[in-house]
């Protein structure tokens, strides 16, 4: 199969209250992950940077052009690959080791995952899939439970919420009700059995989820969506009807 190579990249669509949604048009869509921008007063806010297969922050610099902090809500490969661009990096102390010593296995970037068939158009002319690993970007601060990241016109408060993997964190602003969830709840199967995943605690996480005053919850991956879907979302989950016991199997499966 000769896949062409792609001339954009990123898709870039505004989904009210400010917020944009950038995702790698190009990736299959059970990968593909949901980059969010945020503007603010003096900076504006990325939550998490795709697989970093074409550059990001040019992209992102059409948006507003300010300053721009990257919060990188855990250290999977499909989340942290553009986060090298931009000099203000934060995330949880956990995973700090893995962006800056990223490698296929710790960052669960393994064969089913990246594969020919994850690609339906190139990022580049040359792309080898099996070359594929993020680039190091060690974290230039930390964000832990009940640090505040203040924007000026926006205040995002951090949830700790381990389990999917032992630093994913959350943000979660109080006034507009929403909840940037990374891959702790997103709508659809959750992943609790990949490099460093605990079920036990990831119970814990949901749990604690299910209290929070929330109107939307922007996931990790695919479409937005509001408190009753997180619950039946989570309740599913804890029934232990909502999650993927076999990555591999499950992978090969949706493509
Ligand atoms: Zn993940």
């Amino acid at each position: 199969m000769n896949t062409p190579v792609a001339k954009d990249w990123y898709e870039t669509i505004s989904i009210g209250d400010g917020i944009t949604r950038v995702r790698e048009t190009w990736v299959a869509p059970w990968l593909r992950c949901n980059i969010w921008h945020v503007p603010g007063r003096t900076h504006d806010l990325l939550i998490d940077s795709g697989m970093g297969l074409r550059p990001l922050k040019k992209e992102i610099s059409k948006l507003s052009g300010k300053p721009v902090i990257c919060v990188s809500t855990h250290a999977h490969f499909d989340h942290i690959g553009g986060a090298h661009e931009f000099d203000c990096r934060l995330g949880h102390h956990n995973e700090a080791d893995i962006h800056a010593f990223p490698n296929q296995y710790n960052t669960s970037d393994w064969g089913p995952f990246v594969r020919a068939e994850t690609f339906s158009a190139l990022p580049y002319e040359g792309f080898q899939y099996q070359d594929y690993q993020v680039k190091a970007a060690p974290l230039t601060g930390y964000l832990d439970e009940g640090d505040t990241l203040d924007l000026g016109n926006r205040c995002f408060q951090i949830m700790h919420l381990p389990g999917h993997s032992p630093g994913s964190i959350a943000l979660y602003e109080k006034k507009s009700r929403c909840l940037f969830s990374g891959d702790v709840v997103y709508d659809g199967a959750l992943f609790d059995t990949v490099y460093h995943s605990d079920k036990t605690i990831y119970r814990e996480s949901l749990k604690r989820l299910k209290d929070l005053p929330v109107d939307v919850v922007h996931g990790g991956h695919y479409e937005s969506f509001g408190r009753s879907r997180m619950i039946e979302v989570i309740d599913r989950y804890i029934q232990g009807d909502n999650s993927i016991d076999d990555p591999e199997s499950w992978v090969l499966q949706q493509v």
